[in-house]
């Protein structure tokens, strides 16, 4: 239905795209290293400046997600503000890096610098591309995203939670873990590199193994992310977003692999599930095979869209999937803020 609401927006004028956030997912990686070795050429606009970093750089080298903990969930108050002295032996080194990344994109007065962030991921899950973002993402980054899909069909969206990420539990029926796993779990806060920006998303790029490349899936998310900047320069020069329809995954949790007595996995992602990333999962229909050869069905109450479907980084987590559910929003117009 339409709304006729006019929303504005700031001119963009600066943009982050970071890769290497997990220091195995190497199609960020290899973007971000290429953007730099080249100068920057094919991520400068004129009417905004684009910076381009490798966010966890040891990582990165070592070609591991992480060195400590995951640098993707330290952008948090108690990181970022703490007094307390961060001292080289005893402070993880991915809150060291969240605080370093926190203060060179600060301005002067204390404040975000970077306009629009966007971090680069890869998962092992079968999702193909897709933008994750806030739950309570603004109309210029559901804009920028439906303008992509135009492009790019296949271009999902989802819109997060807010709050923890791993510790997200799926609140149907469907809870074999422990609560020590969650408990657990919830150390991670849930905040993001992206958020480093005023405004931030992430590029998901799936399937593709840790530590390893593919043609297809670097061009595209090329193509995506300087398309992306494309729309930006469009919008910096007046260029107005029309009130839209779109469709959304917006996260209800994550589904955690069923476990026995000691906490030890007692079942796999069931065939018909695995590999099938925003596909309906109903009520009642197949999910889990135990190690015992016996089914074990999804015993939610609605239809909901599996993605991240058997993500090998969240196996640690015990984490078997997220569950989002297909939603149409109605994102108003959009048009530049003049003064
Ligand atoms: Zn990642």
């Amino acid at each position: 239905m339409a709304t006729h609401e006019i929303a504005i927006h700031d001119q963009v004028r600066s943009l982050c795209i970071s890769g290497g956030t997990h220091g195995n997912e190497l199609n960020g990686v290899y973007l971000v290293k290429n953007w730099l070795r080249n100068g920057s050429i094919e991520i400068q606009r004129n009417s905004f400046q684009t910076h381009a970093i490798l966010a966890n750089p040891r990582a990165t080298k070592r070609c591991v997600r992480f060195i400590n903990v995951d640098l993707n969930r330290q952008m948090k108050s108690e990181n970022l503000l703490s007094s307390v002295e961060k001292e080289e032996e005893n402070c993880p080194y991915e809150i060291q890096r969240a605080c370093e990344l926190y203060s060179r994109f600060q301005n002067e007065a204390g404040r975000k610098a970077i306009d629009f962030w966007i971090d680069l991921h890869n998962t092992t899950a079968n999702t193909g591309p897709f933008f994750i973002m806030s739950g309570s993402a603004g109309p210029f980054l559901l804009h920028l995203a439906a303008e992509m899909q135009k492009e790019f069909p296949e271009l999902r969206i989802m819109l997060l939670k807010e709050g923890n990420f791993e510790g997200q539990h799926f609140e149907g029926d469907q809870h074999e873990n422990s609560k020590e796993d969650l408990l657990d779990a919830s150390k991670f806060p849930t905040q993001g590199v992206q958020g480093l920006g005023v405004e931030g998303i992430t590029l998901e790029m799936g399937p593709l193994a840790h530590g390893t490349l593919n043609t297809a899936i670097y061009n595209l998310a090329k193509k995506i992310v300087t398309g992306v900047l494309d729309r930006v320069e469009k919008f910096n020069n007046g260029l107005e977003f029309e009130e839209k329809e779109i469709e959304v995954f917006r996260s209800l949790g994550n589904i955690h692999f069923p476990t026995d007595a000691e906490g030890e996995l007692s079942a796999m992602v069931s065939a018909n599930v695995e590999r099938s990333d925003w596909k309906p999962l109903n009520p009642g229909d197949p999910l889990f095979l135990s190690f015992s050869g016996e089914t074990i069905p999804f015993t939610g109450d609605d239809v909901v869209w599996p993605v991240f479907i058997n993500e090998a980084a969240y196996f640690p987590n015990n984490i078997a999937m997220t569950i989002t559910a297909k939603e149409k929003i109605t994102v108003p117009s959009l048009k530049l803020k003049t003064n």
